[in-house]
């Protein structure tokens, strides 16, 4: 018996014994294969880092280089309407006031331009109200949805003038030709409207625009050729700059009327010229309550209000 209880007890050492080694050696390998895998790790994400590190300098770069050209295209450009109007503002402030002809009866001339538009029935209204005409200038493209109120422009005595069928800056300025296409397709498109042949004309960005590359002395000229009149405007409502309230308009709108023997005053007809709308009632009182005044649309007989000449 005591030889068996010997044997079980060597037994048990020898367990325990390969036990010990074999936590011994655990405790060695797994840290040294854990530090292994993460310095794996740690050099795989330091190339990562390095590649976007990189990647990040490229990009920069191109950014740097996208700015410079961003502010190379940008600078003679006149895009908007908004731009085309401060250019006239600006040669305004250089050469000094024009159409400042004084006469018995100063006329005011209340001009729309860029409808028809889901206001045009509103502004219609209004005119009728007060038993006022005034001057749409139009254009074509895409205002199929307004073709009843284009009628009613003419229907109601207003004057339907043009300001080119598609308002596209870069497309009517590209060439003489493409604005010479341009007139004719609005100028047809507006007979088949309404019935009328439009006899006037306004340059989308006024006469004064830069954008574009055609000389528009050639573009004028063109006009002239085929008896077309085109009208600049000399008292801006403001309204093509951005949502201006109703009260501003009115006051940008009659503040130097009388300055004035005949006033072309610029307003728009646009969907997002809602206050010019409302602001509406307020210009036609106050200019009616002017004396020896009156407001009148232009017609081929009215002297034109051109933006670089200086009237007499
Ligand atoms: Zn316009």
């Amino acid at each position: 018996m005591p030889d068996n209880i010997s044997s079980n007890r060597k037994k048990r050492i020898r367990i325990l014994k390969r036990l010990i080694v074999a936590c011994l050696l655990a405790a060695i390998l797994i840290p040294t294969a854990v530090s292994v895998c993460l310095e794996v790790k740690v050099r795989e994400l330091k190339g990562q880092v390095e590649a976007l590190q990189k990647e990040a300098v490229q990009m920069e770069a191109a950014v740097e280089e996208m700015q410079e050209k961003a502010a190379r295209d940008a600078e003679p450009e006149i895009l908007t309407e908004e731009d085309g109007i401060r250019a006239w503002e600006e040669q305004t402030k250089k050469q000094g006031t024009t159409g400042t002809a004084q006469s018995d009866i100063r006329k005011v001339y209340l001009t729309f331009d860029d409808g028809p538009s889901i206001y045009t029935d509103d502004i219609l209204d209004i005119l009728k109200e007060y038993d006022v005409k005034a001057t749409f200038f139009v254009v074509g493209e895409g205002k199929e949805p307004y073709e009843e109120a284009c009628r009613r422009i003419v229907e109601e005595g207003h004057t339907l003038g043009m300001h080119s069928y598609s308002h596209v800056y870069e497309e009517i300025y590209a060439s003489k030709e493409a604005f010479i296409w341009d007139v004719n397709v609005l100028q047809d498109y507006l007979y088949q409207v309404t019935g009328v042949h439009p006899e006037i004309y306004r340059f989308p960005g006024g006469s004064s625009n830069h954008v574009s590359t055609v000389e528009m002395q050639e573009l004028k000229d063109y006009l002239s050729e085929i008896g077309i009149i085109w009208y600049d405007w000399n008292i801006s409502s403001g309204d093509a700059t951005g949502h201006l309230a109703q009260e501003q308009i009115v006051k940008n709108c009659t503040a130097h009327l009388e300055n004035y023997g005949e006033a072309v005053i610029l307003l728009h007809d646009a969907a997002d010229k809602k206050t010019t709308v409302q602001a509406l009632p307020g210009i036609i009182e106050a200019i009616l309550e002017m004396e020896d005044t009156v407001i009148v649309p232009i017609t081929k007989e009215t002297i034109p209000v051109q933006h670089g000449k200086t009237k007499s």
